[in-house]
């Protein structure tokens, strides 16, 4: 395996208006993030809504500029690669499939419109792709001809899926691509990008506050707060001993599968704090039940400890004495 997808120092900062009289303050909605991604991998990052995991997987996909850092796809990075570039090599799956596609648009045109934008092909051959990748993700020819708005959510996740792969690019960014979807419909889109991924050979970042949906899908999991990576680790691994109190705190909580409620009630007392307003030292230490003294004025780097497989952002598992600012 090798390195397909690497981030070095992601960071994004946005500047927000806030309170009676519009002050400007910065949101710091990504980090100083560092990932690597293998070829063939499955990259879940779960977090909190605000955690920074939507405007990091844009970053990934080229469509938000970093303020600091790069993002490396096979080594070459992404303001190095022009538009059409960067298409073949990576392509979203977004969250909604009723606002991602043009309802009055039909199926085929939707489908090609890479192609299109791109100058890719003669009609006919665009058309004949159009159809191929609409067989993959298991819609049949008759649909082509029928608009967006005339199918249900199960099936227009499918045309967006299919769009997303006509370029056949190498990595997919998948962000929360079922949550908006019917229950029964989520494990049908599931199992249909896990066959995808072996038939195309796909590398995917997967984003979700959904973490039993993570576990079912990623080989790695990053796990966010406040616009840093708090844990990373092999999928198993983070799931059957999770070191963050953090992540342990997700772990516990019930999860559900509405969409648009994110994480329910986790205990953690606290809610989320207002990222332009992150508190000092860890950003989680207002919520932590293991807190200790470093914890308000050290930030926590993310590193391995004890030998074992991932990386976890926390005193706890560093030399620091507790007493020690
Ligand atoms: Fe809790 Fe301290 Fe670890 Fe932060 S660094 S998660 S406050 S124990």
């Amino acid at each position: 395996m090798s390195a397909l997808i690497e981030a070095e120092g992601l960071t994004r900062t946005f500047e927000v208006s806030a309170g009676m009289f519009k002050t400007k303050r910065l949101l710091h909605a990504v980090n100083g993030v560092d990932l690597v991604v293998e070829r063939g991998d499955v990259l879940g990052i779960v977090g909190e809504s605000g955690c920074g995991k939507s405007t990091l997987a844009r970053m990934l996909l080229g469509l938000v500029p970093p303020t600091h850092g790069t993002v490396r796809i096979d080594g070459i990075a992404l303001e190095r690669m022009d538009r059409r570039e960067r298409a073949r090599r990576v392509q979203p799956v977004f969250q909604d499939p009723y606002s991602s596609l043009n309802p009055r648009r039909t199926i085929q045109s939707i489908v090609e419109f890479p192609l299109v934008v791109h100058g890719i092909g003669t009609t006919a051959q665009r058309r004949d792709r159009a159809i191929e990748m609409l067989a993959r993700v298991g819609l049949p020819e008759r649909l082509a001809g029928h608009s967006a708005g005339q199918l249900s959510g199960g099936q227009r996740q499918r045309v967006a899926i299919a769009r997303a792969l006509v370029m056949n690019p190498e990595v997919v960014v998948c962000d929360e691509p079922t949550s908006a979807l019917d229950v029964s419909v989520q494990a049908q889109i599931l199992n249909l990008l896990m066959d995808l991924k072996r038939e195309f050979n796909l590398t995917y970042v997967f984003i979700s506050h959904n973490l039993a949906v993570v576990e079912h899908i990623a080989t790695q999991v990053a796990v966010m707060y406040l616009g840093r990576i708090v844990e990373f680790n092999d999928a198993p691994s983070l799931f059957a001993a999770p070191r963050h109190p953090y992540t342990r705190a997700l772990l516990a909580s019930v999860l559900t599968p509405e969409p648009g409620l994110g994480i329910p009630d986790m205990g953690l007392g606290l809610s989320f704090p207002d990222p332009t307003r992150p508190p000092s030292g860890c950003g989680f230490h207002p919520r932590c039940s293991q807190r200790m003294q470093v914890c308000d004025n050290r930030v926590p780097g993310l590193s391995a400890c004890d030998g074992a497989a991932g990386k976890v952002a926390c005193h706890l598992y560093t030399e620091i004495p507790a007493t020690q600012p």
